[in-house]
């Protein structure tokens, strides 16, 4: 049997996977097609990073496809991706959760969201520092926001060939999430640890990931 590359590789990652681990194919600069090559074998959950692309990509493709944002998220921007996207991976302030929570009531729906941590040793990675996350949740406020849900968290590890400092980044990232459940309340249940890209998902699995972001593993280098 002749397969394709997309299908060889998604094969690949599948047999290696705990069942219980979801995957979210990172689809950023692919084409359509390519996406539902994807979807034609099982996988139902895309991670995007750009609002337009995202936007096209959902008008094109099959509607039962859980849309993720993985991307860094503008406030302008939320209203175009408010009335289907499934999740929020990369929720970086509480201006951005007040906007996403006033467009989900908009659209009579309730966003599932994650806080994007910063737990890399790189100036160019984005989310907020542990510190401004506890202020985030001692201050209280996001309980008054009715359409969101804080379903966990998110990291991107430093990009380097160090596997000790990735790890222990993730390990970071775990133990933040230990730490936050005392705040658990009505909108806020932190289930989810989305860690682990092309380069590092076992790693991120063997500290707790429960969603794993894979790009090129599956569909390829990008230019
Ligand atoms: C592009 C991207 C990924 C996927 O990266 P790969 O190394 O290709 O798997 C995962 N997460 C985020 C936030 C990304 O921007």
């Amino acid at each position: 049997m002749i397969m394709t590359s997309v299908a060889g590789n998604i094969k690949v990652l599948v047999d290696q996977i705990p069942t219980n681990i979801k995957i979210i194919a990172v689809s950023k600069f692919k084409p359509a097609e390519m996406l539902l090559e994807a979807y034609n074998l099982g996988l139902k959950r895309f991670g995007e990073n750009y609002v337009q692309e995202l936007v096209d990509k959902h008008q094109e493709l099959p509607k039962d496809i859980e849309w993720h944002f993985i991307g860094h998220l503008q406030s302008n921007k939320v209203k175009y991706i408010a009335p289907f996207v499934h999740m929020i991976h990369s929720v970086d302030s509480f201006k951005l959760l007040v906007e996403i929570n006033k467009q989900a009531k908009k659209n009579e729906r309730i966003i599932d969201c994650l806080i994007q941590i910063y737990i890399a040793e790189e100036d160019s990675k984005s989310g907020i520092e542990e510190t401004e996350f506890f202020e985030m949740l001692n201050n209280g406020s996001i309980n008054d926001l009715t359409n969101i849900r804080i379903c966990g968290l998110m990291g991107m590890s430093t990009f380097t060939e160090n596997l000790e400092q990735i790890r222990k980044e993730f390990k970071l990232l775990k133990t933040i999430s230990d730490k936050a459940r005392s705040f658990e309340h009505k909108n806020i249940e932190l289930k989810e640890i989305s860690m682990g890209m092309s380069g590092d998902w076992q790693i991120a699995i063997e500290e707790g990931s429960t969603m794993i972001r894979i790009g090129s593993a599956i569909f390829g280098n990008r230019n």
